[in-house]
């Protein structure tokens, strides 16, 4: 039997063959704990390690020392919003962040409440992206940190960045950005943005899963971190934990490949979304979530009238392979934080749709996706309207 068409590249991504290649020697003869100083097996896997850093470090103008190795992108924002907050708790308990964040951001806000900080969730336009004017009125004599995300998981929105971090840098308050869905697909530079820490992860961009970093900046200003896993001090004693070599070079190799193929990639991608939408926008009833062109070439998300989220879910999954603004969280049955925040309807937030076109995506699997959901939902409206009569 064949399996769906996958289009959920914005939950995870395969492992790029390449970057599998390049990580397999360091299971088994390359094994050696970074660490260990004192004889070659050491010194292998230390090498390794620190060509990836360096990688990393390049593809977002940043120094290898100001990389920080975690195992992904909830633990880098939960260092980065946990470990500032500790820090700086003497200058000030205040955070701001936005209402369509990940979990990842909003939750580690949500349990500094409990301990007596103040978060401030800015509101969105009707196209996903945050008025400045509003974030300039969030201000306070007592912020320390402002969180926003570079890339939106479910919309694609691509946030002001540069415009946020100079604003910041300006009021001196530190910004930490969430780029797990824009690395290695949207320009980032830590000096041009102001830029003061960034989570990274790699399964989104064709890296393995279990593995992401947390950018630290060190100069100017130089920010402080209280670690959140004690031990043997690794990782500038701001993450402790044996380095995960294997992990740490398929990262590497993957943002490497990400950024070489970036502009060939994203050029595809848009055509692709461009193709997708079209199609679909012969539908009546549907709407595009998010602002049209300022977003992740990979990415589409629309709300479908008139139709029931989980039926349409059911009719496509021997289909295609996607997620719903229901289904984000997993287990979670509520219509999506991030759709409720640009103003769609609970119904409407319901019936939508997420496609994550990736790398390996063809033109022909994206007819054959538009062709079902058409159908599909022609269906479901069809058969609603037959109850209808009938009753
Ligand atoms: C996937 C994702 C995360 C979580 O990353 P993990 O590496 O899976 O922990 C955080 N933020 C955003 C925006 C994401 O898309």
């Amino acid at each position: 039997m064949s399996r769906p068409i996958y289009l959920d590249c914005h939950a995870t991504t395969p492992v790029d063959p390449q970057v599998m290649a390049a990580m397999l020697p360091y299971f088994t003869e390359y094994f050696g704990n970074p660490s260990s100083i004192n004889h070659q097996y050491g010194w292998e896997a230390e090498a390794a390690v620190k060509q990836a850093r360096e990688i990393i470090a390049n593809a977002i103008n940043a120094t290898p020392v100001e990389i920080i190795f975690t195992s992904g992108a909830t633990e880098a924002n939960n260092l980065a919003i946990k470990g500032v907050a500790e820090a700086y708790v003497e200058q000030g308990q205040h955070i701001i962040t936005v209402a369509t964040e990940h979990n990842a951001v909003i939750d580690p806000c949500k349990y500094l409440e409990t301990l007596g900080f103040t978060v401030t969730y800015l509101p969105v336009g009707e196209d996903g992206i945050i008025d400045l004017k509003t974030l300039e009125a969030a201000f306070r004599d007592d912020t320390i940190l402002v969180s926003v995300m570079a890339a939106n998981n479910e919309i694609g929105v691509l946030q002001p960045l540069a415009a946020i971090g100079a604003m910041c840098r300006d009021r001196r308050i530190l910004f930490h950005t969430d780029a797990a869905q824009a690395i290695g697909k949207i320009p980032l530079d830590v000096e041009g943005m102001h830029i003061d820490l960034m989570s990274l992860t790699a399964h989104k961009v064709y890296g393995p899963k279990g593995i992401g970093a947390l950018y630290v900046r060190r100069r100017q200003p130089r920010v402080a971190i209280a670690p959140q896993l004690h031990g043997g001090g690794h990782e500038r004693g701001m993450r402790s934990g044996t380095l995960y070599t294997p992990q740490i070079v398929g990262f590497g190799k993957a943002v490497e490949m990400a950024l070489s193929l970036q502009e060939e990639e994203n050029q595809r991608l848009t055509s692709l979304r461009q193709q997708l939408w079209q199609r679909l926008s012969s539908l009546s009833g549907i709407y595009l979530n998010g602002h049209p062109t300022q977003r992740l070439p990979g990415n589409l998300n629309i709300s479908i009238e008139g139709v029931d989220g989980a039926a349409l879910l059911l009719g496509l999954q021997s289909t295609v392979a996607l997620s719903s603004g229901s289904a984000c969280s997993s287990t979670s049955t509520a219509p999506s934080h991030v759709l409720t925040a640009l103003g769609r309807s609970e119904s409407l937030a319901y019936a939508s749709l997420r496609f994550g076109i990736g790398r390996f995506n063809t033109s022909e699997e994206i007819d054959l996706v538009a062709e079902t959901v058409i159908s599909v939902v022609e269906s479901l409206r069809s058969s609603i309207l037959s109850s209808r009569i009938s009753r």
